[in-house]
């Protein structure tokens, strides 16, 4: 095997939002471990958002940049990967993004929860632009690349597809959220536009 091939394999146009794929992803999620994935998964951050000891003798936080390099170096590697990547942040979207999020307009949805990143100390967000089928958001100080030399890709796709799971399942309707800046293709900040609708959608 060498690393073309291993792309190539990878290699295949990807929807985003091939409601098929969304629906088996969301059944799997269910059934993985007679049911108890996706209930552990909740239980346990719900365990570090109350503030008790996940791990018996070490902290609840971590260096970041350990935990980051799985993923940097994936998509380094293998950029095939970033836009899979996408549909599992949408994933993890609508499991733990989407519950922390209210609004019937695109401006509530994303402001009732632009301090999480923050409170969780992934980021600062900021609401730039938002109109009513379409936003742009910053993130800065990314802890998924701030910092990092320009290798000139967008290397945030869990963020974005997390922001799109989250605002599907807030809204009701399709979103597309798309990186166009990040720090690690020379921009001082994330950013990323929104579209809501079908029409958009591409
Ligand atoms: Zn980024």
């Amino acid at each position: 095997m060498n690393l073309d091939d291993l792309r190539q394999k990878l290699s295949f146009p990807l929807d985003d939002h091939d409601p098929d794929l969304t629906t088996q992803m969301q059944q799997r999620l269910l059934e993985l471990g007679q049911g108890k994935f996706l209930q552990g998964m909740h239980e346990f951050l719900a365990r570090y958002e109350k503030g008790d000891p996940l791990r018996p003798s070490l902290p609840n936080k971590m260096q970041f940049l350990y935990m980051r390099d799985r993923q940097t170096f994936s998509f380094a590697l293998i950029p095939e990967l970033i836009p899979i990547a996408y549909q599992v942040g949408r994933l993890i979207g609508m499991a733990f993004d989407a519950p922390r999020r209210e609004g019937v307009t695109l401006k509530e949805a994303l402001e009732s929860a632009i301090g999480v990143a923050e409170a969780f100390d992934y980021g600062r967000q900021e609401v730039v632009t938002v109109e009513e089928s379409f936003a742009v958001y910053r993130t800065y100080e990314c802890s998924d690349c701030y910092g990092m030399p320009n290798i000139g890709m967008m290397i945030c796709p869990y963020e974005a597809g997390t922001a799109a799971g989250a605002l599907e399942m807030t809204l009701g309707k399709p979103v597309r959220v798309v990186e166009v800046k990040c720090c690690a293709n020379g921009d001082p900040y994330d950013e990323f536009e929104v579209y809501v609708g079908d029409d958009d959608a591409d």
